[in-house]
């Protein structure tokens, strides 16, 4: 199986590497890359039952020496104390300067081992392996790491970024379809934001047979977005379009409205948005719909525009009295827009009325 390769020229730099059936090459692929170490391979207990087994042969083949941590699977345990356990354990295998951590599973697996990897001996190597749609389109790359507070999600954290990314396609046959469509809407996402073609591949494409070209774009897209601003100073903020009534959504319902399902009704509402307000240079929006519910995902909600004004209001990215904004101008272009909070619940309604 051919695999597809995407540099990430960032620090030392990274390639993510994808293609089908690559979790059980990652022993000589990592040693390719990283030569010796000794390894701690991070998972949670779904993933531990599906893909530890052949990881760790793989590894062991390799001629690795590998200890596998697992903690409980669910958001509920990505806080600070699985962290705690987590460098209580690489400590305890012996894990040195020179050493590094295996990330292998979703979103959550990935932000802590990321996180354990950044602080442990201030600091060491780590390679993700992301086995949700989610995760490898999303947050494997680009080097965030986060664990939640009582506060709110992803409050304390870390810029880390990863030695390799390792995105094994052949894994998303296990995901759930709720699973799928998660990683479905951030894919979606990067089509709005920055490729047509991409965005085409969900509107009249196989998705499955042609999930690693996506995976390729999105990781591609990522990687020139984190090249040119690492730390979210600008253009990496596009990257949350829909994500500022998404982020709303979550918050009002408690995080049962899962972050891809959030942030498609989030795309939903800002494409419309943008379409009646005259911000966008053509009709978006019922492209856009259409597209998303077709691939399983919500667009529309019961809560009210200014029931997510407030919420988005609490949100940590804003800054003053204005909001920054990404707003569709048309399928592959956005721009980032200052808006006063005071117009928050005047553009979600404008993106609520009457479904597009
Ligand atoms: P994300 O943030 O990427 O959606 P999570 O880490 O929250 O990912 O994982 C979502 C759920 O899916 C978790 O219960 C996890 O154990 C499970 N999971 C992850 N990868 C797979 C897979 N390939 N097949 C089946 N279940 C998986
Ligand atoms: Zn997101």
């Amino acid at each position: 199986m051919e695999h597809r390769v995407i540099p990430v020229c960032v620090r030392e730099g990274y390639n993510v590497v994808i293609g089908g059936g690559l979790l059980r090459e990652s022993g000589p692929l990592i040693r390719a890359a990283l030569g010796e170490r000794r390894i701690a391979v991070v998972t949670d207990s779904h993933v531990e039952k599906i893909y530890l087994a052949p990881l760790m042969e793989s590894l062991t083949q390799a001629g690795y020496d590998a200890s596998p941590f697992v903690f409980s699977a669910g958001e509920q345990n990505k806080r600070m104390h699985t962290v705690a356990d987590m460098l209580e354990f690489f400590a305890a295998v012996g894990l040195t300067r020179k050493d590094c951590v295996l990330a292998l599973g979703g979103g959550v697996t990935g932000d802590m081992a990321g996180f354990a990897a950044g602080c442990y001996l201030r600091g060491i190597d780590y390679v993700q392996l992301p086995t949700t749609l989610l995760a490898a389109v999303d947050s494997s790359v680009g080097g965030k790491t986060a664990v939640d507070l009582s506060a709110g999600k992803n409050l304390a954290g870390l810029f880390h970024q990863p030695s390799m990314v390792l995105c094994d396609t052949e894994c998303f046959a296990t995901l759930p379809p709720d699973e799928f469509a998660n990683g479905a809407a951030e894919a979606i996402k990067t089509g709005i934001l920055d490729d047509e073609s991409l965005f085409s591949l969900f509107e009249s494409g196989d998705v499955l047979r042609n999930i690693g070209e996506i995976v390729a774009q999105c990781a591609a897209f990522k990687a020139h977005v984190v090249e040119e601003d690492e730390r979210e100073t600008g253009l990496r903020k596009t990257l949350n379009l829909g994500h500022t009534a998404g982020h709303a959504i979550e918050l009002c319902s408690g995080y049962t409205i899962p972050h891809g399902h959030a942030v498609a009704i989030g795309l939903a509402i800002i494409s419309r948005a943008a379409e009646r307000l005259g911000w966008a240079e053509e009709p978006v929006a019922a492209r856009i719909t259409r597209t998303l519910r077709q691939n399983g995902l919500p667009t529309t909600t019961e809560f009210s525009p200014e029931e997510l004004a407030n919420a988005a209001l609490l949100d940590k990215k804003r800054a003053g009295g204005t909001l920054t904004l990404v707003v569709p101008r048309r399928i592959g272009s956005c721009d980032l827009m200052d808006v006063a909070v005071e117009r928050l619940p005047e553009i979600f309604r404008a993106g609520m009325e009457a479904d597009a």
